[in-house]
Protein backbone atom coordinates (compact mmCIF):
# COMPACT_ATOMS: atom_id res chain seq x y z
CA UNK A 1 0.00 0.00 0.00
CA UNK A 2 0.95 3.64 -0.65
CA UNK A 3 2.55 5.99 2.02
CA UNK A 4 -0.39 8.23 2.14
CA UNK A 5 1.20 10.34 4.57
CA UNK A 6 4.32 10.62 2.34
CA UNK A 7 2.74 11.35 -0.20
CA UNK A 8 0.53 14.22 1.30
CA UNK A 9 3.65 16.12 3.19
CA UNK A 10 5.75 15.85 -0.48
CA UNK A 11 2.55 17.03 -2.24
CA UNK A 12 2.37 19.67 -0.22
CA UNK A 13 5.80 20.72 0.28
CA UNK A 14 5.60 20.84 -4.11
CA UNK A 15 2.47 22.99 -4.03
CA UNK A 16 3.92 25.48 -1.20
CA UNK A 17 7.02 25.84 -3.33
CA UNK A 18 5.24 26.51 -6.17
CA UNK A 19 2.73 29.16 -5.26
CA UNK A 20 6.16 31.17 -3.68
CA UNK A 21 6.80 31.44 -7.49
CA UNK A 22 3.55 31.83 -8.81
CA UNK A 23 2.91 34.52 -6.30
CA UNK A 24 5.88 36.43 -7.15
CA UNK A 25 5.09 36.00 -10.65
CA UNK A 26 1.22 37.75 -9.51
CA UNK A 27 3.16 40.73 -7.82
CA UNK A 28 5.21 41.44 -11.33
CA UNK A 29 2.67 40.90 -13.37
CA UNK A 30 3.55 44.23 -15.14
CA UNK A 31 7.30 43.82 -15.60
CA UNK A 32 6.82 40.46 -17.17
CA UNK A 33 3.88 41.52 -19.32
CA UNK A 34 6.89 44.36 -20.80
CA UNK A 35 9.59 41.63 -20.90
CA UNK A 36 7.65 39.83 -23.17
CA UNK A 37 5.28 42.07 -24.96
CA UNK A 38 1.97 39.94 -24.30
CA UNK A 39 -0.65 40.16 -22.37
CA UNK A 40 -1.35 36.69 -20.85
CA UNK A 41 2.64 35.69 -20.30
CA UNK A 42 2.63 36.25 -16.39
CA UNK A 43 0.14 33.08 -15.97
CA UNK A 44 2.32 31.27 -18.88
CA UNK A 45 5.24 31.96 -17.22
CA UNK A 46 3.80 30.90 -13.78
CA UNK A 47 2.32 27.62 -15.63
CA UNK A 48 5.62 26.78 -16.80
CA UNK A 49 7.01 27.94 -13.37
CA UNK A 50 4.87 25.64 -11.12
CA UNK A 51 4.95 22.49 -13.18
CA UNK A 52 8.38 22.64 -13.41
CA UNK A 53 8.95 22.59 -9.14
CA UNK A 54 6.32 20.45 -8.56
CA UNK A 55 7.60 18.36 -11.53
CA UNK A 56 11.57 18.88 -9.72
CA UNK A 57 9.99 18.43 -5.87
CA UNK A 58 7.94 14.90 -6.81
CA UNK A 59 11.03 13.41 -8.65
CA UNK A 60 13.66 14.34 -5.93
CA UNK A 61 11.92 13.13 -2.90
CA UNK A 62 9.51 10.24 -4.00
CA UNK A 63 11.78 9.08 -7.14
CA UNK A 64 10.66 7.67 -10.58
CA UNK A 65 6.70 9.36 -10.15
CA UNK A 66 4.20 9.20 -13.00
CA UNK A 67 2.55 13.16 -13.52
CA UNK A 68 0.16 14.13 -15.93
CA UNK A 69 1.06 17.86 -16.23
CA UNK A 70 -1.27 20.11 -18.10
CA UNK A 71 1.63 22.10 -19.81
CA UNK A 72 4.02 20.45 -22.03
CA UNK A 73 7.41 22.12 -22.62
CA UNK A 74 6.90 22.69 -26.35
CA UNK A 75 6.45 25.99 -26.31
CA UNK A 76 9.56 26.58 -24.45
CA UNK A 77 11.91 24.77 -26.65
CA UNK A 78 10.27 27.00 -29.20
CA UNK A 79 13.21 29.54 -29.94
CA UNK A 80 10.69 32.12 -30.83
CA UNK A 81 10.27 31.80 -27.16
CA UNK A 82 13.45 32.29 -25.14
CA UNK A 83 12.24 35.46 -23.79
CA UNK A 84 9.46 32.90 -22.26
CA UNK A 85 11.53 30.46 -21.10
CA UNK A 86 14.09 32.77 -19.08
CA UNK A 87 11.26 34.49 -17.47
CA UNK A 88 10.29 31.15 -16.63
CA UNK A 89 13.63 30.36 -15.45
CA UNK A 90 13.84 34.04 -13.15
CA UNK A 91 10.94 32.72 -11.58
CA UNK A 92 11.72 29.40 -10.77
CA UNK A 93 15.24 30.60 -9.32
CA UNK A 94 13.47 32.50 -6.63
CA UNK A 95 12.97 28.38 -4.69
CA UNK A 96 15.70 26.67 -7.36
CA UNK A 97 17.99 28.87 -7.39
CA UNK A 98 20.43 26.81 -9.47
CA UNK A 99 18.25 25.58 -12.07
CA UNK A 100 19.62 25.88 -15.89
CA UNK A 101 17.59 25.93 -19.05
CA UNK A 102 17.72 22.38 -19.43
CA UNK A 103 16.83 21.53 -16.20
CA UNK A 104 13.84 23.57 -16.17
CA UNK A 105 12.62 22.34 -19.64
CA UNK A 106 13.06 18.76 -17.87
CA UNK A 107 11.49 19.31 -14.67
CA UNK A 108 8.64 20.63 -17.19
CA UNK A 109 8.99 17.31 -18.55
CA UNK A 110 8.05 14.89 -15.50
CA UNK A 111 4.63 15.99 -16.28
CA UNK A 112 4.69 14.60 -19.70
CA UNK A 113 3.61 11.07 -18.16
CA UNK A 114 0.11 9.38 -19.44
CA UNK A 115 -2.58 7.87 -17.81
CA UNK A 116 -2.00 4.48 -18.39
CA UNK A 117 -0.77 3.62 -15.33
CA UNK A 118 -2.53 1.91 -11.99
CA UNK A 119 -1.81 5.08 -10.16
CA UNK A 120 -0.43 8.29 -11.39
CA UNK A 121 -0.14 12.02 -10.41
CA UNK A 122 -2.07 14.83 -12.12
CA UNK A 123 -1.36 18.89 -11.57
CA UNK A 124 -2.97 22.32 -12.89
CA UNK A 125 -0.22 24.58 -11.88
CA UNK A 126 -1.99 27.55 -12.33
CA UNK A 127 -5.61 26.52 -12.37
CA UNK A 128 -7.86 29.68 -13.06
CA UNK A 129 -5.66 31.34 -15.35
CA UNK A 130 -8.57 34.52 -15.50
CA UNK A 131 -8.28 34.85 -11.94
CA UNK A 132 -4.59 35.03 -11.73
CA UNK A 133 -5.04 37.50 -14.50
CA UNK A 134 -7.48 39.76 -12.30
CA UNK A 135 -4.91 38.79 -8.88
CA UNK A 136 -8.43 37.30 -7.53
CA UNK A 137 -8.25 33.27 -6.70
CA UNK A 138 -6.41 30.67 -8.53
CA UNK A 139 -5.40 26.94 -7.25
CA UNK A 140 -1.97 25.00 -7.89
CA UNK A 141 -3.96 21.68 -7.57
CA UNK A 142 -2.35 18.32 -7.27
CA UNK A 143 -3.83 15.04 -6.98
CA UNK A 144 -2.59 11.21 -7.03
CA UNK A 145 -4.86 9.06 -8.88
CA UNK A 146 -5.61 5.56 -8.24
CA UNK A 147 -7.95 3.25 -10.20
CA UNK A 148 -10.44 5.21 -10.99
CA UNK A 149 -10.42 7.98 -8.01
CA UNK A 150 -8.23 10.22 -6.53
CA UNK A 151 -7.04 9.35 -3.08
CA UNK A 152 -4.44 12.08 -2.49
CA UNK A 153 -5.52 15.63 -3.14
CA UNK A 154 -3.00 18.57 -2.39
CA UNK A 155 -4.44 21.97 -3.60
CA UNK A 156 -2.89 25.34 -2.40
CA UNK A 157 -4.98 28.31 -3.26
CA UNK A 158 -2.77 31.88 -2.76
CA UNK A 159 -5.10 34.42 -2.48
CA UNK A 160 -7.71 32.53 -0.59
CA UNK A 161 -8.31 34.27 2.86
CA UNK A 162 -8.45 31.57 5.61
CA UNK A 163 -10.85 34.00 7.59
CA UNK A 164 -14.02 33.56 5.88
CA UNK A 165 -15.69 36.78 6.24
CA UNK A 166 -12.95 38.09 4.00
CA UNK A 167 -13.96 38.84 0.57
CA UNK A 168 -13.02 36.71 -1.78
CA UNK A 169 -12.14 38.87 -4.77
CA UNK A 170 -9.63 40.32 -2.85
CA UNK A 171 -5.93 38.85 -2.53
CA UNK A 172 -5.16 37.18 0.86
CA UNK A 173 -1.66 38.13 1.90
CA UNK A 174 -1.34 34.38 2.97
CA UNK A 175 -3.53 31.94 1.22
CA UNK A 176 -4.91 28.64 2.24
CA UNK A 177 -3.79 25.39 1.78
CA UNK A 178 -5.84 22.18 2.11
CA UNK A 179 -4.72 18.63 1.51
CA UNK A 180 -6.64 15.40 1.97
CA UNK A 181 -6.33 11.40 1.57
CA UNK A 182 -9.17 9.63 0.79
CA UNK A 183 -10.61 8.13 4.17
CA UNK A 184 -8.50 9.70 6.50
CA UNK A 185 -10.14 13.65 6.20
CA UNK A 186 -9.55 16.97 5.01
CA UNK A 187 -6.63 19.75 6.76
CA UNK A 188 -6.14 23.23 5.96
CA UNK A 189 -3.23 25.03 6.22
CA UNK A 190 -1.39 28.29 5.45
CA UNK A 191 -0.42 28.38 2.08
CA UNK A 192 2.79 30.37 2.66
CA UNK A 193 4.44 28.76 5.50
CA UNK A 194 4.73 24.38 4.56
CA UNK A 195 5.65 23.91 8.16
CA UNK A 196 2.54 25.58 9.15
CA UNK A 197 0.34 23.63 12.30
CA UNK A 198 -2.18 21.28 9.31
CA UNK A 199 -5.98 21.57 11.00
CA UNK A 200 -8.26 19.01 10.48
CA UNK A 201 -11.79 20.76 9.01
CA UNK A 202 -15.03 18.52 8.43
CA UNK A 203 -18.05 20.50 7.47
CA UNK A 204 -21.86 20.22 8.66
CA UNK A 205 -24.69 19.18 5.87
CA UNK A 206 -26.86 22.04 5.63
CA UNK A 207 -29.45 22.49 7.71
CA UNK A 208 -32.78 22.07 6.96
CA UNK A 209 -34.51 25.41 6.54
CA UNK A 210 -31.20 27.47 6.22
CA UNK A 211 -30.81 29.47 3.01
CA UNK A 212 -28.22 27.20 0.87
CA UNK A 213 -25.42 29.45 -0.55
CA UNK A 214 -23.90 28.30 -3.93
CA UNK A 215 -20.73 29.24 -5.72
CA UNK A 216 -19.73 28.84 -9.16
CA UNK A 217 -17.02 30.39 -12.16
CA UNK A 218 -16.71 33.66 -12.54
CA UNK A 219 -16.11 32.60 -16.12
CA UNK A 220 -19.71 32.28 -17.86
CA UNK A 221 -18.22 30.04 -20.66
CA UNK A 222 -17.24 27.47 -17.89
CA UNK A 223 -20.65 26.80 -16.51
CA UNK A 224 -24.34 27.13 -17.62
CA UNK A 225 -25.56 30.00 -16.08
CA UNK A 226 -29.33 29.79 -16.85
CA UNK A 227 -29.39 25.88 -16.23
CA UNK A 228 -28.12 26.75 -12.94
CA UNK A 229 -30.38 29.39 -11.94
CA UNK A 230 -33.15 26.92 -13.35
CA UNK A 231 -31.78 24.23 -10.98
CA UNK A 232 -31.65 26.54 -7.42
CA UNK A 233 -35.23 28.70 -8.22
CA UNK A 234 -36.85 24.58 -8.46
CA UNK A 235 -35.23 23.73 -5.40
CA UNK A 236 -36.79 27.24 -3.70
CA UNK A 237 -39.83 26.75 -4.94
CA UNK A 238 -40.13 23.25 -4.26
CA UNK A 239 -38.87 22.85 -1.06
CA UNK A 240 -39.41 26.56 0.51
CA UNK A 241 -35.90 27.69 1.44
CA UNK A 242 -34.28 30.48 0.03
CA UNK A 243 -31.23 30.17 -2.26
CA UNK A 244 -28.89 33.05 -2.59
CA UNK A 245 -26.93 34.59 -5.75
CA UNK A 246 -23.98 32.13 -6.40
CA UNK A 247 -20.95 33.31 -5.04
CA UNK A 248 -18.15 34.10 -7.94
CA UNK A 249 -14.88 32.94 -8.06
CA UNK A 250 -12.00 30.86 -9.84
CA UNK A 251 -10.27 27.56 -10.45
CA UNK A 252 -11.13 24.95 -8.53
CA UNK A 253 -11.02 26.49 -4.92
CA UNK A 254 -14.91 26.24 -5.46
CA UNK A 255 -14.02 22.42 -3.66
CA UNK A 256 -12.59 24.04 -1.07
CA UNK A 257 -14.96 27.07 -0.34
CA UNK A 258 -17.64 23.85 -0.15
CA UNK A 259 -15.44 21.58 1.96
CA UNK A 260 -14.95 24.14 4.70
CA UNK A 261 -18.88 25.02 4.68
CA UNK A 262 -18.48 28.59 3.22
CA UNK A 263 -20.60 27.09 0.34
CA UNK A 264 -23.54 24.62 0.17
CA UNK A 265 -22.76 23.78 -3.53
CA UNK A 266 -20.89 24.10 -6.43
CA UNK A 267 -22.38 23.69 -9.97
CA UNK A 268 -20.99 23.00 -12.83
CA UNK A 269 -23.14 22.78 -15.82
CA UNK A 270 -22.37 22.26 -19.34
CA UNK A 271 -21.73 24.57 -21.67
CA UNK A 272 -20.07 24.11 -24.78
CA UNK A 273 -21.28 20.87 -27.02
CA UNK A 274 -19.20 18.06 -26.63
CA UNK A 275 -16.88 19.50 -23.85
CA UNK A 276 -14.99 16.90 -21.20
CA UNK A 277 -13.92 18.22 -17.95
CA UNK A 278 -9.98 17.62 -17.43
CA UNK A 279 -8.82 15.55 -14.92
CA UNK A 280 -6.11 17.91 -13.23
CA UNK A 281 -9.40 20.80 -13.31
CA UNK A 282 -10.93 18.23 -10.56
CA UNK A 283 -8.48 15.84 -8.79
CA UNK A 284 -7.53 17.20 -5.97
CA UNK A 285 -10.72 19.26 -5.37
CA UNK A 286 -12.70 16.09 -5.75
CA UNK A 287 -10.74 14.68 -3.16
CA UNK A 288 -10.77 17.63 -0.41
CA UNK A 289 -14.77 17.78 -0.90
CA UNK A 290 -15.11 14.21 -0.41
CA UNK A 291 -13.11 14.28 2.51
CA UNK A 292 -15.15 16.89 4.08
CA UNK A 293 -18.26 14.94 3.90
CA UNK A 294 -19.58 16.68 0.38
CA UNK A 295 -20.42 14.51 -2.71
CA UNK A 296 -19.29 15.06 -6.07
CA UNK A 297 -20.55 13.36 -9.11
CA UNK A 298 -21.45 14.59 -12.76
CA UNK A 299 -24.69 16.07 -13.37
CA UNK A 300 -26.61 12.58 -14.03
CA UNK A 301 -25.48 11.48 -9.53
CA UNK A 302 -22.32 9.41 -11.25
CA UNK A 303 -19.26 9.68 -9.97
CA UNK A 304 -16.15 11.62 -11.58
CA UNK A 305 -14.25 8.48 -12.87
CA UNK A 306 -10.48 9.57 -13.09
CA UNK A 307 -9.30 6.83 -15.55
CA UNK A 308 -10.47 7.53 -19.20
CA UNK A 309 -7.29 9.67 -20.08
CA UNK A 310 -6.92 13.09 -19.46
CA UNK A 311 -10.85 13.86 -19.40
CA UNK A 312 -13.50 12.86 -17.93
CA UNK A 313 -15.11 11.17 -20.56
CA UNK A 314 -17.61 9.03 -19.13
CA UNK A 315 -18.83 12.47 -17.21
CA UNK A 316 -20.77 15.63 -18.07
CA UNK A 317 -20.31 18.57 -15.70
CA UNK A 318 -19.66 18.66 -11.43
CA UNK A 319 -21.95 19.08 -8.89
CA UNK A 320 -20.19 19.39 -4.89
CA UNK A 321 -22.16 19.87 -2.20
CA UNK A 322 -22.99 18.14 1.16
CA UNK A 323 -25.43 14.91 0.84
CA UNK A 324 -29.05 16.79 1.00
CA UNK A 325 -28.27 19.45 -1.47
CA UNK A 326 -26.52 17.04 -3.46
CA UNK A 327 -29.25 15.21 -3.85
CA UNK A 328 -32.07 18.03 -4.51
CA UNK A 329 -30.17 19.34 -7.26
CA UNK A 330 -29.82 16.37 -9.35
CA UNK A 331 -33.12 15.66 -8.45
CA UNK A 332 -34.04 19.38 -10.10
CA UNK A 333 -31.70 18.87 -13.16
CA UNK A 334 -33.68 15.12 -13.93
CA UNK A 335 -37.53 16.87 -13.05
CA UNK A 336 -35.90 19.71 -15.68
CA UNK A 337 -34.48 17.84 -18.31
CA UNK A 338 -31.12 19.29 -17.96
CA UNK A 339 -28.88 17.63 -20.62
CA UNK A 340 -25.20 18.14 -21.98
CA UNK A 341 -25.65 20.57 -24.51
P1 LIG B 1 -13.16 28.15 -13.60
O1 LIG B 1 -12.06 28.76 -12.84
O2 LIG B 1 -14.18 27.47 -12.75
O3 LIG B 1 -13.76 29.11 -14.59
O4 LIG B 1 -12.53 26.96 -14.42
C1 LIG B 1 -11.32 27.07 -15.10
C2 LIG B 1 -11.15 25.85 -15.96
O5 LIG B 1 -12.23 25.75 -16.88
C3 LIG B 1 -9.93 25.85 -16.84
O6 LIG B 1 -8.88 25.20 -16.19
C4 LIG B 1 -10.35 25.11 -18.11
O7 LIG B 1 -9.71 23.87 -18.18
C5 LIG B 1 -11.84 24.89 -17.92
N1 LIG B 1 -12.68 25.19 -19.09
C6 LIG B 1 -12.34 25.74 -20.27
N2 LIG B 1 -13.42 25.79 -21.10
C7 LIG B 1 -14.46 25.25 -20.45
C8 LIG B 1 -15.84 24.99 -20.77
N3 LIG B 1 -16.37 25.34 -21.94
N4 LIG B 1 -16.62 24.41 -19.83
C9 LIG B 1 -16.11 24.08 -18.64
N5 LIG B 1 -14.81 24.29 -18.27
C10 LIG B 1 -13.99 24.86 -19.16
MG1 LIG C 1 -7.49 24.50 -14.92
Amino acid sequence: MADYAKLMEVGREAVCAAAIVTNQVQNALDEVRSLTKDDKSPVTVADYAAQAIVGKILRERLGDVVLVGEEDSAFLRDEDNTVFLDATLAAVREVWPDADRDALLDAVDVGAGDTKHSHFWTLDPVDGTKGFLRDQQYAIALGYIEGDTPTVGVMGCPNLPVNMSEPLDVPDAHGCLYAAIKGMGVYEAPCDDPTGEMIRITRLDHIEGDPISVCASVEKAHSNVSDTDRVLEYIEKKYGVEVGEPVRLDSQAKYAVVARGQADAYLRLPTRPGYVERIWDHAAGCCIACESGAFVTDIFGNVLEFSHGRGLEKNRGVICAPPRVHGRIIEAIEALGIRPV
